[in-house]
């Protein structure tokens, strides 16, 4: 499709994309930018990055860029470095079979003659055989997903009516979809996530297989899935991404614990689930900060929650049973996706102070505001509460002690002593020996 009929201009395209375009034609090579950035630039969105494929090998494209390294976890490709901007540029690939013509070199690692080698349910475990632009499109996932736009002629080369399929606002697998699915099984959450992102269809054909492959993605390695859920749920459209991955029974597959929980509830956690998912792409939207840590205290709520019970039904401690809990739902569902320790750590905090956030006497809570984990605690309590628990106004209570003044807290901590028929009998005296106006310690228990 020429320039004319497809309207993308090069203005729309990152400078450091185009220089590596440019460099890669003036070295000989062919090089387009390919996959989300041509869909993006179709449908007329700014993509958040641009990918390039090229038939230059790793060696000769680090040779074009000196301020490049070659990379490679799954399949070896080149990254470019500008800054901040890194651009991933990789050879053409082919997926092995008869219908392809391979046509560079072999990277043969180990002794085997191909190095795209499936595993017995169908899965790629390694996929380095380099290929033409014709056998690099049948690799990729989906018709939109395989576009490839040039600068020598700036066309935009379609072999599968990737075009049309844009029009459509439809997500089509490019092959047999339930094989593509067992290839590799993280394309039913690219499904998901790119329908859910862009607003797509997913065609019949593709979308039949989504449920059935579900179980697939027990076979991917944590660290990848990893990956995935952020991408799943860091990128505006969680709530939408949430619904569609449970509707095809994906969303237990991720978290079975969370699964498991939810399928016992009575809509009460499902609320909370999505309140977050609600909050998380607004605060996407504006801009503002988010954690990982966060959002995974809320999906695995609910698994505490239960298992926390059983533990107290035995007779074990709030805080005790809490901790244990804690510990063997986050183990669980470390087998599943890897979270790392930076974030399931402030997420174990945040479940701490769900515990702390009620014992509001003395000088708790002037010290729990100082907790560098408070925020997210408090934020957390909201949800509890907006999701319909009951916790006697806890929420309310916090956000006016927060921005009280110190005599106004004083008052909000004295109501909670003659509120609370257990209440130790309040102790004035202590604040009169207090010096500091700064901390209105009433009932120091
Ligand atoms: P996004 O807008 O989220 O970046 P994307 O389609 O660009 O979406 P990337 O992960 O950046 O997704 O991948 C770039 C391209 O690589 C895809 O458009 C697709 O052509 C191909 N691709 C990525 N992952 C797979 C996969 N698992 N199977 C087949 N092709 C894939
Ligand atoms: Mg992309």
């Amino acid at each position: 499709m020429s320039r004319a009929e497809h309207g993308i201009s090069r203005q729309q395209i990152s400078p450091n994309c185009l220089k590596v375009l440019y460099a890669l034609n003036a070295a000989g090579f062919q090089a387009f930018i390919v996959g989300g950035g041509v869909r993006d630039l179709l449908l007329g969105l700014t993509p958040k990055d641009f990918d390039i494929a090229t038939d230059a090998t790793p060696e000769q494209i680090r040779a074009v860029f000196r301020n490049s390294r070659i990379i490679g976890r799954r399949f070896r490709i080149v990254h470019v470095h500008f800054g901040r901007e890194i651009l991933e540029v990789s050879t053409f690939r082919a997926v092995t079979g008869d219908n392809v013509e391979i046509v560079e070199e072999r990277v043969s690692r180990h002794d085997t003659h191909l190095d795209s080698v499936h595993s017995a349910s169908g899965m790629i475990l390694r996929d380095n055989v380099y290929g033409n632009i014709e056998a690099d499109v049948l690799r990729r996932d989906f018709t939109a997903n395989a576009l490839y736009y040039t600068v020598r002629n700036f066309e935009v080369y379609d072999y599968v009516n990737g075009i049309t399929d844009v029009d459509l606002r439809c997500l089509r697998m490019i092959g047999d979809p339930e094989q593509r699915y067992r290839e590799d099984p993280v394309r039913v959450l690219r499904a998901i996530r790119l329908a859910a992102k862009l607003n797509f269809t997913i065609e019949a054909a593709t979308e039949a297989p989504l449920r059935p492959c579900a179980r697939l993605l027990e076979s991917v390695s944590a660290a990848r899935l990893f990956d995935e859920f952020m991408k799943l749920f860091f990128s505006g459209h969680g709530e939408k991404t949430f619904l569609m991955l449970q509707k095809y029974g994906v969303f237990s597959v991720l978290f079975p614990g969370a699964g498991a929980a939810l399928s016992k509830d009575d809509g009460h956690y499902q609320r909370l689930l999505l309140s977050a998912f609600v909050s998380t792409d607004a605060r996407i939207n504006d801009d503002k900060s988010v954690t990982p840590a966060f959002l995974l205290a809320v999906i695995l709520w609910p698994a505490l929650q239960m298992q926390m019970r059983t533990n107290q039904t035995a007779g074990t401690p709030p805080a005790m049973a809490m901790n244990d809990a804690a510990q063997m739902i986050l183990s669980h569902q470390l087998e599943r996706i890897s979270i790392p320790r930076r974030f399931s750590m402030p997420m174990r905090e945040i479940w701490d102070m769900q515990l702390k956030l009620p014992n509001r006497r003395g000088k708790r809570a002037e010290l729990m505001l100082g907790n560098k984990r408070f925020r997210a605690a408090y934020d957390f309590l909201l949800l509890r509460e907006d999701a319909g628990e009951n916790l006697d106004g806890l929420g309310q209570w916090w956000t006016q002690y927060q921005t009280a003044n110190p005599e106004l807290q004083a008052q909000l901590q004295s109501h909670l002593d003659s509120d609370e028929p257990h209440a130790k009998p309040r102790r004035r005296r202590v604040k009169s020996r207090n010096p500091k106006p700064t901390t209105p310690i009433i009932g120091a228990d």
